[in-house]
């Protein structure tokens, strides 16, 4: 076993090195790609099937306290999706929430290896890695919270960003985490006093700072430590009818920050179509979409994930770091949308100075208007935007639909006549006449589809090991059964649902859709570029400030080395 392979006579789509649909062999030898085959490497025929580099999702909930309370308040989200054991495979539950394995398997049954945990509360971070080391076969990275954090927001007031970028640093290497996330700036902090923030300019209570600031200096600092991701943002007022415009006024926001050598963006504004609403109130609720496309087709600062939303066959989990929109969800699923009844639930978590988080189910109904304007919303977002490598696909696992419905997405992306199927025949009219999607023609190609969910994710995260096949990246490569030059709908779909192979690493994984291998994949992290001093004078000052803080010890806040056994530091160079 020397995890070398040599795969014949695929139809080869690697976007990052300008190659589209050739036939082509493709070596790896000892877990990486290679120019020459290993002369003991395990030979596969793939005639005529299309190869991929393994996918990667830049925004799923997957590992952690939240999505821990998600499976346990929703008992009826497993009984509907019981998987038994096989001899390679343990067994678990789905739905909306899978066990950590079933998580694992299914990511790699539909062709992805490498997934992102977007919302970690950093004292909770030991939880989260638990979660990682029984999720299999997957390389995994989680996205520490930063945008209510008592520390944070103090470091900004004092505009220190010195400090505050001491603090990233070190909070990445304690939490093993990857990039700084934000959940609704100020907001979050807002709620543990019931209340939430109105606009960009509004006072965080008792820290006189405002969303702005936060995410100017949150950015500023991402650059100081050039960290290989850009500030990964959950917008203010998600959710909300008339939120297109703070986006638009975030994404301005960003215009004067400076990216730093590895990239060109300064934002990744998260699961966009929750935050590209237009109108005053559920009544006139339409899309906001053409404006956000507008901006963003004239502007190379940003990139955005799609968060579509499925119309799956139960109701799904929502679950943020976003405390007071949960709030919102509850009072608004309570009285409207309790068709599939299940449950009407609500969880508000709080983490001591740092963040808080919400939890509620709810079911997408393809004949409610407002539901049947957010899914042609997420679509118009993904087909008015010119340039794939601006956004990426994405539902906010488990957000808006279960991840195990991208297949699904992947064919509305493709093919017309599946989206005009399901304005005329599945989903409420107001779709056709809230938003602009039956005017577009547009179809996505095989090779924008891979760099939405592969190429794309790897360049905005600055993951430069992965992503493409190019000598020396690692060996995972997703082979679907799909031909090519015949594209249509139902194919499309039936592919995407269940690879042909799935290897991570030059190991087989997959085979027809089977699990064939487990191994545990590894932990992605960084830590950005800081002088020692500037950490050490940063951490001398913490200490000085954690017992107002804080009711653990300065001393077991770093989880330290055991959670992470297999880890890869991927600095920005
Ligand atoms: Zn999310």
């Amino acid at each position: 076993m020397n995890n070398s392979i040599s795969i014949k006579n695929g139809i080869v789509y690697d976007p990052l090195n300008k190659i589209e649909g050739e036939k082509k062999n493709i070596y790896i030898t000892n877990g990486a790609i290679s120019e020459k085959p290993h002369p003991d490497a395990k030979i596969i025929n793939v005639d005529g099937m299309i190869i991929f580099p393994g996918g990667i999702d830049i925004h799923s909930h997957i590992a952690g306290p939240k999505v821990n309370a998600g499976r346990a308040f929703r008992p009826e989200d497993h009984i509907i999706d019981p998987i038994p054991k096989t001899k390679k495979s343990r067994s678990g539950v789905g739905y909306s929430v899978p066990s950590t394995w079933i998580t694992g398997y299914r990511y790699a049954k539909l062709g992805y290896t490498t997934v992102v945990e977007p919302a970690m509360p950093l004292m909770e971070a030991r939880h989260t890695h638990e979660e990682f080391l029984s999720t299999p076969i997957i390389d995994k990275a989680a996205f520490p919270l930063f945008g209510n954090n008592w520390f944070v927001m103090e470091f900004i007031k004092n505009k220190d960003y010195d400090r505050l970028a001491g603090y990233i640093s070190w909070i990445l290497k304690a939490t093993k985490g990857y990039a700084i996330k934000i959940v609704n700036p100020g907001g979050v902090e807002n709620w543990a006093w019931g209340k939430n923030v109105d606009s960009l300019d509004d006072h965080v209570l008792h820290f006189e700072v405002s969303p702005r600031e936060i995410l100017e200096g949150l950015a500023k600092v991402n650059e100081i430590l050039e960290l290989p991701h850009s500030i990964h943002v959950h917008g203010n007022n998600l959710g909300h009818p008339g939120n297109y415009k703070y986006s638009l006024e975030t994404f301005k926001t960003m215009e004067k920050i400076n990216a730093s050598s590895g990239h060109n963006n300064v934002l990744h504004y998260t699961h966009c179509q929750f935050n590209a609403y237009d109108g005053s109130n559920w009544g006139d609720f339409c899309s906001g979409a053409t404006e956000i496309a507008k901006y963003i087709n004239s502007h190379n600062h940003i990139t955005v994930d799609m968060g579509q939303i499925v119309f799956a066959k139960a109701a799904t989990t929502t679950m943020t770091a976003d405390g007071p929109w949960e709030f919102a969800l509850h009072h608004i699923s309570g009285m409207s949308n309790w068709g599939a009844k299940p449950g009407v639930k609500w969880i508000n978590g709080q983490v001591e100075g740092e963040s808080g988080s919400g939890l509620v189910p709810y079911y997408f109904d393809p004949k409610i208007g407002v539901n049947a304007i957010q899914w042609a919303i997420g679509l118009e977002l993904a087909l008015l935007i010119n340039n794939p490598w601006k956004i990426y696909l994405s539902t906010d696992h488990p957000n808006g639909g279960p991840f195990i419905y991208y297949p699904k997405i992947v064919r509305w992306l493709m093919d017309k006549k599946t989206r005009e199927d399901m304005l005329n025949n599945q989903v409420s009219k107001k779709a056709s006449s809230n938003t602009t999607l039956t005017n577009i023609e547009r179809e996505l190609t095989l090779n924008e589809i891979c760099i939405m969910t592969r190429a794309g994710p790897a360049k905005c995260l600055g993951m430069k090991d992965r992503g493409h096949l190019g000598i020396g990246a690692i060996g995972d490569i997703s082979i679907f059964n799909l031909d090519n030059k015949n594209l249509n709908g139902h194919d499309i779909e039936k592919a995407f649902s269940n690879s042909e192979y799935t290897i991570k690493d030059g190991r087989i994984v997959v085979h027809k859709g089977e699990i064939k291998a487990s191994p545990i994949g590894t932990t992605l992290i960084s830590e950005g570029k800081i002088k020692e001093d500037t950490l050490n004078n940063t951490l001398k000052e913490i200490k000085q400030h954690w017992r107002d803080h804080y009711s653990i010890n300065f001393n077991n806040y770093d989880i330290g080395e055991y959670y992470t056994p297999k880890k890869k530091i991927m600095n920005n160079i």
